[in-house]
């Protein structure tokens, strides 16, 4: 476990991050509430293990307190390893309403699995596993992770299904969970697949202006532990001057 916040540490991430777990692992996250906990993301599945002996360290019983597993979006790389992880700690898996079915029935099709895997992201052998919902997103819900008050937006492009997360502890400090839609530097990821659009993307990050955010955790690469305005308004100032901020692939 890498701890970058008391509140926030990584407990996963592939080799389009800190190439520790699984390669095609998304950064899985891990909020600490102090004695409650909840993950951001859940990695592709086959590194379900390893994040819960991570979570392990913290002391007995604790997989148990994770109380949600709040997904950014549904491409496998996040929710694959939600059900592995619901039936191991009882957390509630949290996603965007409209993406409830989807993750329900597996559907690889509706998540651009299909097209993922034969470009090579994942091995040819790595199927998903459909998961039970717990929690359906709507814009603005709000939730308490022990002493952590976590506010969702919904605001899709790079995918159908984005959620984004407001994490505020209570000193008023607010990390910001963006999955794929924005990383560190402004950088964004758009995909030659029929679930994202550039359109929709500037249109979500067009939200995030004037809200006061400390810091960026986003779904690859490395987090921004100040600062992370700068970053958003990197990818602002792009889309504003009618260009494509950079790619991360
Ligand atoms: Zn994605």
């Amino acid at each position: 476990m890498v701890r970058f916040l008391d509140h926030v540490a990584m407990v996963a991430s592939g080799r389009n991050g800190f190439d520790w777990t699984h390669p095609s692992d998304c950064n899985v996250y891990l909020l600490d509430g102090g004695g409650e906990y909840a993950l951001v993301d859940a990695g592709t599945g086959e590194s379900a293990s390893d994040i819960l002996e991570a979570v392990g360290h913290l002391g007995r019983g604790a997989a148990k307190r994770i109380r949600y597993i709040f997904l950014t979006h549904l491409h496998a790389d996040h929710s694959g390893g939600a059900a592995a992880l619901r039936e191991a700690t009882g957390a509630k898996v949290a996603v965007h309403a409209d993406g409830a079915d989807v993750l329900r029935s597996g559907d690889e099709a509706a998540i651009s699995l299909d097209r993922a895997r034969e470009a090579g992201f994942y091995p040819r052998d790595y199927r998903f596993r459909a998961c039970e919902v717990d929690a359906s997103l709507r814009d603005g819900d709000e939730f308490r992770v022990g002493g952590l008050s976590v506010r969702v937006m919904l605001a899709p492009g790079h995918s159908r299904f984005d959620a984004y997360y407001f994490v505020r502890t209570g000193v008023g400090r607010v990390s910001l969970f963006t999955g794929d839609a924005l990383f560190f530097d402004g950088r964004i990821s758009l995909l030659n697949t029929p679930d994202c659009s550039s359109r929709d993307l500037a249109r979500a990050l067009e939200r995030l202006d004037g809200e006061a955010v400390d810091c960026l955790f986003p779904g690859h690469r490395q987090p921004a532990l100040a600062n992370a305005m700068n970053h958003i308004a990197a990818a602002l100032d792009c889309f504003r001057s009618l260009r494509l901020p950079p790619s991360i692939v």
